[in-house]
């Protein structure tokens, strides 16, 4: 069988899913294609599914603004994507529509391959509230996070969030001035930072507190180079860093896990596939 898979979003140019999923379709010994389709609104959305359920496409990749939008179009969504109230992956099945949400598994992978497991739990700040601030909080409620903050322009948004998807954790909230920040990152163990690049001026002129043997870590779900900044700051302060493509590397193993319903995690160099991705983008 060759697959037809793609991603839809608006701008969806810049996205490095197609060179990850012909990868992974190659490494398992697959045919198929993967296409960026720009979807700028409902009625190329409607175009799109119409394609889903006609069988022309097998999958798709969902990224921003479609994420809960797509929800309604779906016939199956997936325990994840119904708390979540946002997808990114849709299957097609005998022209039933099936959706999931692969990015919880995406952070929660990437976090713990690059600590090797040793959380570092003691303090854990997340910035933002949005989209995928929910992926990201879900993933600290599996992986057991004990205490954490949350820093956001609006209060209320981060109040909501936590409320709807539920913490088993201490948190607690504050507004994302740059005191509040400063304060929070002289005690933090880890900072998780899920804004969009459009959300960071609270960072201009900001301080990351000197460590040593890079016992703080600074997480950048944001993955294109040229808004890196913040992390290469963190960086030169001692901080080990991790940024966004870990996790787009491991929301598209599940993705691709997904679609073909059988392991591809496995059969995965991803530090290969990381190098390879790295010089992408
Ligand atoms: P959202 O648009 O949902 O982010 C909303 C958040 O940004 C809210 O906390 C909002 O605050 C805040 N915000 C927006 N504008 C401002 C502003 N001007 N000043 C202060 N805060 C602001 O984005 P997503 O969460 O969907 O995505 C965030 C980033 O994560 C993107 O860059 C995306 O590319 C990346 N990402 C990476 C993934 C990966 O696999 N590596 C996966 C998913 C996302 P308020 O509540 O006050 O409005």
């Amino acid at each position: 069988m060759s697959y037809h898979l793609g991603i839809i979003g608006n701008p969806v140019e810049h996205s490095l899913s197609p060179i990850l999923q012909q990868h992974l379709l190659e490494i398992v010994g697959e045919v198929g294609t993967y296409e960026k389709y720009l979807v700028e609104n409902e009625t190329q959305l409607d175009r799109v599914i119409q394609r889903l359920r006609l069988g022309e496409l097998d999958g798709i990749n969902v990224t921003a603004p479609w994420k809960t939008a797509i929800g309604i179009y779906i016939d199956e969504l997936s325990l994840t994507a119904q708390k979540l109230g946002a997808l990114n992956t849709v299957k097609s099945v005998d022209t039933k529509l099936l959706g999931e949400n692969t990015d919880i598994f995406g952070f929660t992978h990437s976090l713990m391959r690059s600590t090797n497991n040793s959380l570092p739990f003691e303090n854990v700040v997340m910035l933002g509230a949005g989209g995928s601030a929910r992926a990201v909080l879900m993933g600290l409620e599996q992986l057991k996070c004990p205490k954490l903050t949350i820093l956001n322009r609006t209060v209320e948004h981060a109040e909501d969030l936590v409320q709807q998807l539920g913490f088993s954790g201490e948190v607690k909230i504050d507004s994302l001035i740059r005191k509040t920040l400063n304060q929070t990152l002289q005690a933090a163990s880890l900072v998780i930072n899920t804004l969009p690049p459009s959300g960071r001026k609270t960072f201009h002129r900001l301080q990351f507190p000197e460590v040593n043997q890079r016992e703080k870590v600074y997480y950048d779900l944001v993955y294109a180079k040229k808004y890196l900044k913040i992390a290469q700051k963190a960086e030169n302060a001692g901080w080990q860093i991790i940024d966004g493509l870990g996790m787009l590397i491991y929301q598209g193993i599940a993705s691709m896990e997904f679609w073909l319903e059988r392991d591809v995690t496995g059969k995965i160099d991803i530090e290969s596939l990381y190098k390879k991705l790295d010089q992408r983008r």
